[in-house]
């Protein structure tokens, strides 16, 4: 069991998303091996970035080190804050056409004269490990096998890990954001839970959160969601990543932990939680893309 006890007086089973990260860290490593061997080459995951942005390098960082822990080739193109769309979109389709390079993924946030349209309506759909092109999000609202947006699949790995029931329950989705709310919203509706989406005009969030079984935040809010909020032997997901000035430069969730895990039935550190998964799931879907990769070129 890779879930624990808190310390006292925590409640709340604590969803450890650094020991999930782990098993499937090991599963990625044995498949990555075998797949460069029947590719016959290292298959690349691209990240592409624009402009400088402190977060934004450091997750780049990260995902290259997750690369190199599994055995796949991580390639970083850092393209200047002056880049046009015209010339992204030249970037993209060149990548698209790359015959190793099985994944793109695009660090945000992109400058704004470049919508992240620029890339998801140029990127190759069998590349978007990222889970941000048309196609790919019109698969996930349809229910169909689509690449998935990292974080959100994460948060569902988590739920299904800890083998918490999902069907029938009513699940409350506090943001509606593209790449994290919306498609965690798809992906437990598509689990058969009742799905409630919250946002900043959301009149009574404490009413809703209340009623929930499952909790997701991904709104940026630190302290958002307390303890007294949830219904006792609720399970949460926080997703919030927040460095507020009373934690001192520590980061913090959406959730105030503190109360919550005295009330919550599982609840995900931050950090240790989500985050962990997060850059997993990235490699998984790279795998996959891989996988097709390898169908495509007749490998054996
Ligand atoms: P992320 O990329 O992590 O999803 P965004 O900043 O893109 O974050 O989106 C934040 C989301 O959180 C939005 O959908 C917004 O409506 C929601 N949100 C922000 N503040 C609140 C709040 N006080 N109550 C409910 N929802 C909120």
């Amino acid at each position: 069991m890779d879930s624990v006890k808190a310390g006292q007086p925590a409640t709340a089973t604590i969803l450890d998303g650094r020991a999930l990260a782990g098993t499937l860290r090991a599963a990625s490593l044995a498949e990555a091996t075998a797949l460069t061997a029947r590719l016959g080459f290292q298959p690349i995951l691209a990240v592409v970035s624009v402009g400088e942005d402190p977060a934004a390098r450091s997750y780049t960082a990260g995902i290259a080190r997750a690369c190199a822990r599994v055995g796949l080739a991580c390639r970083a193109l850092d393209l200047p804050e002056t880049i046009t769309a015209i010339e992204l979109r030249g970037v993209i389709a060149g990548l698209n056409g790359e015959r190793d390079v099985c994944g793109v993924l695009a660090t945000l946030p992109l400058p704004a004269h470049l919508p992240l349209s620029v890339i998801a309506e140029t990127l190759a759909p069998a590349k978007d490990i990222d889970g941000i092109t048309p196609t790919s999000i019109g698969r996930l609202a349809l229910g169909e096998v689509a690449f998935a947006p990292n974080t959100p699949a994460g948060g569902m790995a988590i739920l299904r890990h800890h083998a918490i029931p999902i069907a029938g329950k009513h699940a409350v989705v506090i943001g509606r954001s593209g790449i994290v709310g919306k498609p965690m919203a798809l992906m437990l509706l598509q689990a058969d839970a009742t799905v409630t989406i919250c946002h900043r005009h959301t009149t009574d969030l404490a009413a809703l959160v209340r009623q929930a079984d499952i909790v997701v935040t991904a709104a940026g809010r630190a302290g958002l969601v307390t303890g007294a909020m949830l219904k006792p032997g609720a399970t949460v997901i926080d997703f919030g990543i927040n460095f507020p000035e009373w934690a001192g430069g520590k980061m913090v969730g959406d959730v105030d932990f503190a109360s919550a895990v005295l009330v919550a039935g599982a609840i995900t550190p931050v950090p240790g939680g989500t985050g962990p998964v997060t850059n997993m799931m990235l490699l998984r879907n790279a795998l996959t893309a891989a996988r097709m990769l390898l169908a495509t070129s007749g490998g054996a």
